[in-house]
């Protein structure tokens, strides 16, 4: 019997997103310019370079990758800032991982950070404020690839387009495995934001991001639970996965029938028999991830450039 699951694949959702960034560079004939610095030796990130550069030629983003030696990273990054050139910067994590990255992300110049990770921006969307002006000209910033996560329910319909802009995930339950500050934690205080309810899994245990009974809340708050995967799981329509290890797989068992399954970890997180219980299988999000990168420098560049609308 035929499986009913649908693959979606992330360069089926990015393709709309690619066409539209190169429709506009086209017409505003600008040449956004990004830089990435590559200061180590994962296999993942010389692979997440080689997706940009590709994607930016097709797109007519001018992409510099730059090999930096970790030491003198903080340094080069201050030079990119203050180059005119230069409309965006990202750096390919971990360089030397834990608190010393997280001080790096805050050293990329606010209108240049194109990833999404300065303290404002992820602050932002904790907070659910949504414009960097009072005006409300420019929007914010969003972390990439919980933004990709984002743009890929939007094309699976997870997000109701029948309710107002803001609230479109109220109803749906969906579990997040992994709580990075990267990843994890910001796409669940984005989903929650949204309306969901939303677990947040990690390997300490699992949290609630909601915005309370009948989503009166402003933004989302997080409790602590002593729930199980066991009992988060089965109650969920939409479950993502990010544990960067291929030893990790959530048990397909546990799987609501039809559920929406998604996995952003370079790492296979799903069983083999996945299609065998999801309604809609997303194996990968990098290409989306990508496109989203391409968005956010475009919208800096014009940031930068004074281009918003008055
Ligand atoms: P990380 O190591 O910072 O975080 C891993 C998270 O998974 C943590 O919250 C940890 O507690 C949780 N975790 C680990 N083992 C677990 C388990 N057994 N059960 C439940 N939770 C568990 O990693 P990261 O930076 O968030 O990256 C995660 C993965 O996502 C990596 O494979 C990375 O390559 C990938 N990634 C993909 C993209 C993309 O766009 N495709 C972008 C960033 C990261």
């Amino acid at each position: 019997m035929p499986v009913a699951c649908k693959t979606v694949l992330a360069s089926r959702v990015s393709a709309k997103f690619r066409d539209e960034i190169k429709v506009d560079i086209k017409e505003r004939k600008v040449c956004p310019k990004l830089v990435g610095f590559l200061a180590n030796d994962d296999p993942a990130a010389a692979k997440y370079a080689e997706w940009t550069s590709k994607t930016c030629a097709e797109t007519g983003v001018a992409f510099e990758l730059r090999k930096v030696d970790k030491q003198d990273l903080e340094e080069k990054i201050t030079e990119a800032n203050e180059d005119p050139d230069v409309n965006g910067i990202m750096v390919y994590y971990p360089v030397f991982g834990g608190k010393q990255d997280a001080y790096l992300q805050n050293c990329v110049s606010e209108l240049k950070d194109v990833e999404g990770l300065c303290h404002k921006f992820v602050h932002n969307v904790y907070y659910n404020v949504r414009y960097m002006d009072e005006e409300e000209t420019m929007k914010c910033i969003i972390p990439c690839t919980p933004l990709a996560c984002v743009k890929i329910l939007e094309f699976i319909g997870v997000y109701n387009p029948v309710i107002p802009l803001g609230n479109r995930l109220y109803g749906r339950t969906i579990t997040v495995v992994n709580r990075s500050e990267i990843v994890g934690r910001p796409l669940a205080a984005m989903l929650a934001n949204d309306g969901a309810k939303v677990y947040s899994v990690d390997v300490n245990g699992i949290q609630v991001f909601t915005r309370g009974t009948g989503i009166h809340l402003q933004a989302h708050k997080v409790e602590d639970t002593n729930l199980t995967l066991e009992q988060v799981v089965p109650q969920s329509d939409v479950v993502i996965t990010g544990v960067p290890t291929p030893k990790y797989k959530l048990p397909s068992s546990l799987l609501k029938d039809g559920v929406i399954a998604i996995n952003f970890s370079s790492s296979a997180n799903f069983e083999d028999d996945i299609k065998t219980k999801a309604s809609i299988f997303v194996p990968s999000v990098g290409k989306v991830t990508v496109a989203m990168l391409e968005r956010n420098l475009l919208r800096l560049h014009d940031y930068q450039h004074n281009l918003v609308e008055k």
